[in-house]
């Protein structure tokens, strides 16, 4: 399988960490819509929230999606990246879209442990275990929906990916 493989998920479930392991193990190259983003707008995600609104970020979003998409690629979006029906869409059609699912309290502790890597503002400004308890009401059907495999997340890293690798080959899962 060469289409790309996307991974989609809350902010904090692991979408850079086990992508980059994940691309490592399979020889894909790996790739990050936000770093794309960044790169682009040569500003960062919050400050291009601030200049442009959740709405012309959401624009910005959808068109790194479709620049990063390529063969042979773990790709990891946005944890906002489902909001969008064309961006859940084009995942689907274009590639093997793959959930990392974990709790609320396992995300507010990784986020809490690693501040420097919530690279978003708030959006609430409520603090953070509730926004995450709300974000995650929102939007785990629409991650649900646009997976094609639902992976717990919640494990070591090296634990994910290998989860994910016998998802993707069922047959050669031990
Ligand atoms: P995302 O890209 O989905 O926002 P990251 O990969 O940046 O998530 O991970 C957020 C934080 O949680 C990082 O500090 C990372 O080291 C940590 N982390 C990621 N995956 C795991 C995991 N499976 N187990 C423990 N910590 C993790
Ligand atoms: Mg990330």
């Amino acid at each position: 399988m060469t289409s790309p493989i996307y991974l989609i998920g809350a902010r904090g479930c692991g979408k850079t960490t086990v992508g980059q392991a994940l691309a490592t193990a399979l020889g894909y190259a790996f790739v990050d819509t936000d770093h794309h983003l960044q790169h682009v707008t040569q500003r960062s995600v919050a400050e291009t929230v601030a200049a442009e609104g959740w709405q012309g970020f959401r624009l910005r979003e959808s068109e790194s999606l479709i620049a990063v998409s390529a063969p042979s690629t773990v790709v990891a979006t946005g944890g906002g990246m489902v909001l969008a029906e064309r961006n859940r869409h084009f995942m689907r059609q274009s590639g093997t879209v793959v959930y990392l699912n974990a709790g609320a309290g396992t995300l507010a502790a990784r986020l809490q442990a690693f501040p420097h890597d919530a690279q978003r503002p708030t959006l609430t400004g409520r603090p953070i275990a509730e926004e995450i308890e709300q974000v995650l009401t929102e939007r785990d059907a629409l991650y649900q929906q646009t997976a094609h495999h639902v992976i717990d997340a919640s494990h070591p890293p090296e634990k994910v990916v290998q989860q994910i690798l016998d998802a993707l080959s069922p047959a050669r899962a031990v």
